[in-house]
């Protein structure tokens, strides 16, 4: 049994007080909250403190990014284990704003997965089609093929201990969410693809999210959904009360 995982992506949002006062809030509302793992994933410069408001719960922290090495002369970069050292547990890899703005790709997706398993901070790996590709009939190809390449060289043993998120990229931020029959379509997808390169019992226990808009009013129902484990969410989680909601899902 997958134990879901909610999970939140604040971007380059909220000051260290904004940051503090919203964490202390946020593990005040969802303390007896026990069969579903919580993530919040805010900017790397306010790891420390959000760890430290949490000292009494179990909301975990994550980070948005790392790069693929562990040390060096990469201005402006933090590292696999560095964000380990902070506290992180989780790294986003991969997100579509990432590569739309900062020219990632499959390959560094890669890199930076492999710094990830190796540091012991768990990956979410994100895939996703544009618009463009899923007019053209294309989202299985782009979402396959991104999983294909961003998984390269991971092994069986180590297939637990990744997340995938499917966040169609025109779903994010756009306020127009995938039906949770179309995601579940693709999720069902992305569960074939990880039993063809992992085997049927790893890719069983790999949680996979869907991220795109996800508000208290959609939840529901794409939690719903067969191989739905999850939640990847952005602009509804810098909200205590929008986020407890996702978080309290029913089902
Ligand atoms: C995201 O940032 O990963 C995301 C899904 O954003 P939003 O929920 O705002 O669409």
């Amino acid at each position: 049994m997958r134990k879901a995982l909610i999970a939140g992506n604040w971007k380059m949002f909220k000051t260290e007080e904004e940051a503090v006062l919203f964490t202390e809030e946020l593990a005040r509302r969802v303390a007896d909250v026990q069969d579903r793992e919580i993530l919040i994933c805010p900017p790397s410069l306010y790891i420390y403190p959000v760890v430290h408001a949490l000292v009494d719960s179990s909301v975990m922290v994550g980070v948005q990014n790392i790069f693929w090495e562990d040390q060096g002369a990469f201005t402006g970069e933090i590292s696999a284990p560095m964000a380990r050292s902070t506290g992180a547990r989780f790294a986003v890899i991969g997100h579509s704003e990432r590569r739309q703005y900062f020219a990632e790709t499959d390959d560094t997706v890669n890199k930076r997965l492999m710094a990830c398993l190796k540091a012991s901070l768990t990956p979410i790996v994100c895939v996703g089609e544009s618009l463009e590709e899923r007019e053209a009939g294309r989202t299985l190809d782009v979402v396959g093929s991104q999983l294909g390449k961003g998984l390269k060289g991971v092994s069986a043993k180590d297939a637990p201990h990744l997340v995938i998120a499917y966040e169609p990229v025109w779903a994010i931020g756009t306020g127009k969410t995938a039906t949770p029959q179309l995601a579940q379509e693709v999720h069902a997808f992305i569960r074939s693809v990880l039993k063809g390169i992992f085997g049927e019992k790893p890719a069983l226990a790999i949680r996979i999210l869907y991220g795109g808009s996800v508000k208290p009013d959609n939840i529901d129902d794409l939690m719903a959904q067969a191989d739905i484990d999850g939640a990847l969410v952005g602009g509804a989680s810098l909200d205590a009360a929008s986020f407890e909601r996702i978080i309290r899902y029913k089902g």
